[in-house]
């Protein structure tokens, strides 16, 4: 691995991204070596979409890492990350923040959570609906060791850019929607591939991976 370009890069991504807005290094499929690269230049916040990743890098790195879920969260899995998870990008359901909160009750913890909101035109991509997600927050406020911080999104895979911008700007108006009666802190949208996007429509978390490790 050449580390001065890996610093390169990640030095270039945080140049671009305006100070309200944290960078979740996405660092899915890298060796420990390539996080503790940008660990030492300061990066404190990494994301990763499998649980057994979290869980075996966890404690080959610094304790003072922020260590979130961005990916599609199994059930029973919850339990694995409870005890260490900073915050988990991707409740899809009640069932899973159901079992969030006793996961983190178990761990005499509140675990902060987005819920993910289908905003893409691709049956691949998934999430909630609007009308789903208020159902949760309704539901979620007898759950004590949850807290919804926030809403998470990505976007159609596609090259049209102002398709993009407007699904990046339905997320945003119905963050706002939810924002102060919620309390929420996090509107996590934007990838390597449109995070200027997102954060000229309102993103304040974005999720970048390739534009780090990959050049
Ligand atoms: C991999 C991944 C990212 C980062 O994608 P890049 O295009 O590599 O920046 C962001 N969010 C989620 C949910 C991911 O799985």
């Amino acid at each position: 691995m050449d580390s001065s370009a890996l610093l390169q890069r990640y030095k270039s991504v945080c140049e671009s991204i305006p100070a309200h807005v944290t960078l979740v290094a996405v660092s899915k499929f890298q060796p420990v070596e390539a996080l503790q690269t940008i660990y030492t230049a300061g990066q404190r916040v990494f994301g990763e979409n499998r649980v057994q990743e979290l869980v075996e890098k966890k404690p080959q790195l610094p304790d003072d890492i922020q260590w979130h879920c961005i990916g599609t969260l199994q059930t029973n899995k919850v339990k694995y990350i409870a005890p260490f998870v900073s915050l988990i990008h991707s409740i899809d359901s009640f069932k899973l923040l159901a079992e969030v909160d006793k996961q983190a009750r178990k761990n005499n913890r509140v675990i902060e959570c987005l819920l993910e909101m289908f905003i893409a035109q691709e049956e691949s991509k998934h999430g909630l609906t609007e009308q789903e997600a208020e159902e949760i927050l309704t539901t979620a406020s007898a759950l004590t060791n949850v807290k919804i911080v926030g809403l998470m999104g990505m976007a159609t895979n596609t090259a049209d850019a102002e398709h993009i911008r407007k699904e990046f700007r339905e997320l945003s108006a119905f963050y706002k929607k939810l924002e102060k009666q919620h309390n929420f802190k996090y509107l996590s949208m934007g990838m390597s591939g449109d995070y200027k996007i997102a954060i000229e429509e309102g993103s304040n978390m974005v999720r970048v991976g390739s534009s780090i490790f990959k050049g």
